[in-house]
């Protein structure tokens, strides 16, 4: 069993009284691990059918959700193609919180590496915006990455302080997540750092830091919106106390309901959550997506001729870039698919834009695993189909471009992704 930190144990003890017993003997248990289902490309009936990797039943709390076993969960080819997430099981919790309805303004305030990012985006299914933030700009690569394997077509990922932010979305989302950093009480079993980090000094520091990123996210809350907070860490001044602060200072708000998931009551490493809902008031109105010029879209519409039969709307050109973007947002934060990019004229087509194809919209390369496997290395492979840009597809489902140049596919994965 881990050795946990002394002061914490004491904590718990104080707090749980005649349950402190069961919640000790939980961390003699395994890590619990999950995969989520990702609804923007298989529903969890299909995907139940096809996992590749052994699946334990549901997780209560999210549709999509199972638990898994195995050491490498995120290592399938199935994995690269999107069709699910790693995630731990009670971090599912927070996001069917949020009441996502489509077509809504969202924002994911601490988001990398981007679990609740893409949760809310599989309930999203394309319309309205979400706003993927991290401030972290290594971990913004990573969210980037991860919402384009899933597929993500409606998001803008940003890298900005969420004071930064505030300033330009005044009232702005209808609904905001604040997965906020913390000591992460409930990540002891599964990263050694979080133990080693500890201490009530640093409990102490996330709370005050958690406060400045809620006052940053009521600036950014329309009226009338709801706001869901989350830690995976069971201090009272990081969870119910923080909430109560808030309160304090903001009382016009309705707390709706917090839930606080303990490793040794449910099927999780721990999480917690708040919902508070902001009285009816201002709400921004709608950013104005400047008028598409037909000219910007010729290279990718002979580019797609016999190779993609997907349809993009509001199609961009910033730069060398042309991107598909949302309705109704400015234009330069690319708030949507990137297709591509002209070069001397030719259209290179985009990772993000194999990622977000189904297989109907493909007139793709089916390979079976081993082939798969050498594409994800990014090596080549013999194809006998006709030269020009092809999808890589495994089981229907895209993994990224190759070039079919006589005989040869030649693999565009991009390097960064190349296992
Ligand atoms: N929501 C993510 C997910 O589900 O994959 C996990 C988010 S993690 C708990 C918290 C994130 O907050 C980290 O990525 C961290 O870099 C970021 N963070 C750290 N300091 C921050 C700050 N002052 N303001 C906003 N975010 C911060």
């Amino acid at each position: 069993m881990i050795d946990l930190p002394q002061e914490f144990l004491e904590r718990m003890k104080g707090e749980l009284g005649g349950e402190y017993g069961a919640f000790l003997q939980s961390y003699a248990r395994p890590a619990l691990k999950a995969v989520r289902a990702n609804a923007l490309k298989i529903t969890p009936e299909e995907f139940e059918k096809i996992s590749p990797v052994p699946l334990d039943g549901k997780v209560p709390w999210e549709e999509s959700g199972f638990y898994a076993q195995g050491d490498s969960l995120g290592k399938t080819v199935l994995h690269a193609a999107g069709l699910y997430y790693v995630q731990e099981p009670s971090a599912m919790c927070a996001v069917p919180e949020l009441e996502v309805k489509r077509g809504e303004r969202i924002l994911d305030l601490c988001a990398a590496p981007g679990g609740k990012s893409t949760q809310i985006a599989q309930y999203m299914q394309g319309e309205g915006v979400l706003v993927a933030n991290e401030i972290d700009f290594k971990r913004y690569g990573i969210l980037k990455s991860n919402i384009e394997r899933c597929g993500v077509k409606n998001a803008a990922v940003t890298c900005q302080s969420p004071e930064n932010l505030a300033d330009y979305y005044q009232s702005y989302f209808d609904k905001i997540l604040v997965d906020a950093p913390c000591s992460g009480e409930g990540m002891f079993k599964k990263e050694e750092a979080a133990v080693r980090e500890w201490s009530l000094k640093n409990v102490q520091a996330c709370a005050a830091r958690q406060a400045k990123i809620l006052e940053s996210a009521h600036k950014m809350l329309a009226g009338g919106g709801r706001l869901v907070y989350s830690t995976c860490t069971f201090a009272p001044d990081e969870d119910e106390r923080q909430i109560e602060n808030f309160l304090r200072l903001h009382p016009e708000y309705k707390l709706i309901k917090t839930k606080k998931l303990l490793p040794h009551k449910v099927k999780g490493e721990g999480h917690f959550c708040a919902v508070l809902e902001k009285p009816s008031g201002e709400r921004a109105e709608d950013f104005r997506l400047k008028a598409v010029k037909a000219s910007d879209k010729k290279e990718f519409e002979d580019f797609k001729k016999g190779v993609i039969s997907a349809e993009f709307k509001n199609i961009v050109r910033i730069g060398d870039g042309v991107y598909s973007l949302v309705d109704d947002f400015p234009a330069e934060l690319k708030a949507g698919v990137k297709l591509g990019e002209v070069k001397n004229g030719r259209f290179e087509p985009a990772h993000a834009l194999a990622m977000c194809l189904n297989n109907e919209e493909v007139n793709g390369v089916e390979v079976d695993e081993e082939v798969a496997i050498k594409y994800l290395r990014g090596l080549t492979f013999y194809c006998a189909e006709e030269n020009g840009w092809r999808v890589v597809t495994y089981k229907g489902y895209p993994l990224g471009w190759c070039k079919v140049v006589n005989g040869v596919a030649k693999n565009h994965l991009p390097k960064g992704l190349r296992v």
